[in-house]
């Protein structure tokens, strides 16, 4: 009985979500930090708290610790990848080319980056030549974007790029299977488009992004 509702459950879920059964964030492994993270600390003063560190290598090439910038209280979160060398030298996030095009995105929507938006990166540390960072990299620097997402309560979080769909869905997806899919992070839904500097690279893939960022503004009206 027990076993012919399973079978009948599972096939259902195949139907309406295809054969992978996605997992959602395990936050489990922030446990420590967030545990350790007043509710009643500002974003202020956790950026404070962790601008000096150094628990990679990235902090002995870095210029500057890019925490994030734009409204502590906003509804959309938006997170890349890394800092490029503009963001390192100047301490922000999204401040070059492919910054510049994700303004011009959200304009078009509706929305700018320091009115009810915050961006921010999986590393808070330039990597080397703009290498991929490595998953030790990740690993250790993403309880702070946790801590982040904890903080600022966004209604929405767009990961931009694999990197940063890849470190909040904690699967090895690929961009295009990750897009027009809700995920959540702690009942706060999650969705993964392109990094700007893909669009930049690929014109053609602005069509997507395009829908993708529709689809974001609908999501946040809602
Ligand atoms: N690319 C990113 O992923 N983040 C930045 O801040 C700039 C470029």
């Amino acid at each position: 009985m027990y076993h012919s509702l399973a079978k009948k459950y599972i096939r259902q879920h195949i139907e309406l979500f295809g054969d992978e059964i996605y997992t959602l964030i395990d936050d489990t492994y922030n446990k420590e930090s967030n545990d350790s993270l007043s509710s009643h600390v500002s974003l202020n003063s956790y950026k404070e708290s962790i601008e000096n560190c150094e628990k990679c290598n990235l902090s002995l090439t870095r210029n500057k610790f890019v925490f994030g910038s734009g409204d502590p209280n906003a509804d959309l979160f938006l997170i890349g990848e890394g800092p490029g060398e503009e963001e390192d030298s100047k301490g922000e996030p999204f401040v070059g080319k492919a910054g510049k095009l994700l303004d011009k995105i959200l304009k078009a929507i509706g929305y700018f980056r320091d009115n009810n938006v915050f961006i921010a990166n999986v590393v808070k540390c330039r990597p080397p030549e703009n290498r991929n960072p490595l998953l030790s990299e990740v690993e250790k620097c993403s309880p702070y974007l946790i801590n982040q997402i904890n903080l600022i309560k966004p209604k929405l979080i767009v990961a931009l790029g694999k990197v940063a769909g890849q470190t909040l869905i904690k699967k090895n997806m690929l961009i295009k299977e990750m897009r027009k899919k809700t995920f959540y992070y702690n009942e706060i839904p999650l969705i993964v488009t392109y990094h700007p500097a893909a669009l930049l690279r690929n014109p053609s893939l602005k069509v997507d992004a395009w829908e993708d960022f529709q689809n974001i503004r609908d999501l946040l009206k809602s």
